[in-house]
């Protein structure tokens, strides 16, 4: 079965060399980073190699980068840890109706503790405004946190703008760049962030490892408590292989990048050009200007895009809705761009990445334009 993989927002498969770079992290190099003998002190290296190396691709200094176990701890780490370090007992937090679960349900664990949190609307392109977060703000808003780019649509928000206006009044901010890192230009002190997620399993490296820039100074308590790793922000024994790949991930996308955006780009906006010929009534969802390359979120009306994926097994796209308690809900992130329950149940999440061909894009099309006008069609046309 030939199958087609456009679900890049959901994951990454390792790149080749970045499989290299971990391997001998498993076996030969395996020692403890934190050991002051020379097989600990081989894998010090590496991980402070790969520091830098995320540090570069973010426009950080290495000693504002930690390493986590993902995105989910990045954004945990980041809000609880500067809640956790505010003095005082009334606290606000601004973050969107948009935000991935890891900001979202953060937020909402701490509002049981009496923290008051605004989520701001986006507008139906799945953008907010550096105005309505003025408009937010309270006298005790100690947190500004707005992700970079959204996991569904692909939207990226004014973060530079938000950064000035945190500058301004002294307010941290934060941005979850889990999606945005490594594909679209990223550097923390444009952005005027003082902290920012990502996770290695997003840009072609592997799953469970992440880091944190936290810019040098600011106030944030730990969120674990043990040992003395990296120097205490973060304890726990390093995991080297992973840390090197997230390493090794960011130091090829420093150089690519700008090349993969462009081919991947184009890609995409091909895609679209022949979908919107072959199904009339094809909507799509969020900006097209201020997007990730490879993201693309239609919605087919009078559609069921999960019955859809199903006639389609060799496809690998997301749908609108995620399974929550056995209960398929629409995405809280296209109602929140105003599409009803049923739109949101007709749209797909198509994301592209580097190792996508235009020979796939002209199999996924091919395939869902035949399954959609096909009605009798049970056989997936991809199970060759
Ligand atoms: N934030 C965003 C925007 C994401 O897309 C994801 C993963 O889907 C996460 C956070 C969570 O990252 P991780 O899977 O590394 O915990």
């Amino acid at each position: 079965m030939n199958r087609v993989y456009l679900d890049f927002n959901a994951t990454t498969p390792v790149e080749p060399a970045v499989l290299d770079a971990m391997l001998p992290y498993f076996s030969a190099d395996f020692g403890n980073a934190a050991s002051i003998h020379t097989v600990g002190q081989r894998a010090r290296a590496a991980v402070e190699t790969a520091r830098d190396q995320v540090a570069t691709l973010l426009g950080a200094r290495s000693q504002e980068i930690v390493f986590t176990s993902g995105g989910t701890e990045s954004d945990n780490h980041a809000i609880f840890g500067i809640i956790r370090s505010t003095p005082g007992a009334t606290k606000h937090i601004i973050t969107t109706n948009i935000e991935h679960e890891a900001v979202l349900n953060t937020c909402q664990a701490l509002e049981k503790d009496g923290i008051a949190v605004t989520y701001l609307p986006v507008n139906s392109d799945g953008v907010i405004t550096v105005d309505q977060v003025e408009e937010s703000l309270r006298p005790h808003t100690a947190l500004i946190t707005v992700m970079h780019a959204n996991n569904e649509l692909g939207s990226v928000q004014p973060l530079a703008q938000i950064g000035k206006l945190a500058l301004q009044r002294d307010i941290y901010f934060h941005t979850d760049a889990v999606q945005s890192a490594g594909k679209i230009p990223l550097d923390v002190k444009t952005l005027g962030v003082d902290l920012l997620s990502i996770s290695a399993h997003k840009l072609y490296g592997p799953k469970g490892i992440g880091a944190l820039y936290i810019r040098g100074g600011s106030r944030l308590q730990q969120l674990l408590y043990g040992g003395h790793h990296q120097r205490g922000f973060r304890p726990g024994t390093e995991n080297v292989p992973g840390i090197v790949g997230l390493g090794a991930a960011a130091a090829i996308l420093t150089h690519e990048r700008d090349t993969d955006a462009h081919r991947i780009r184009d890609l995409r906006d091909r895609l679209l050009t022949q979908l919107q010929d072959m199904i009339p009534g094809l909507k799509v969802n969020g900006s097209l200007s201020r997007r990730l390359p490879g993201n693309l979120s239609i919605t087919l009306p009078g559609t069921d895009a999960d019955q859809l994926i199903e006639r389609l097994p060799s496809l690998a796209i997301s749908t609108g809705s995620a399974c929550n308690t056995g209960q398929a809900e629409p995405s809280h992130v296209l109602t929140a761009i105003g599409l009803t329950r049923t739109e949101a149940r007709a749209t797909l999440r198509i994301g592209l990445g580097r190792p996508t061909t235009e020979d796939e894009i002209n199999t996924a099309m091919h395939a869902l334009s035949g399954a959609l006008h096909d009605d009798a069609l049970i056989n997936d046309p991809l199970a060759l």
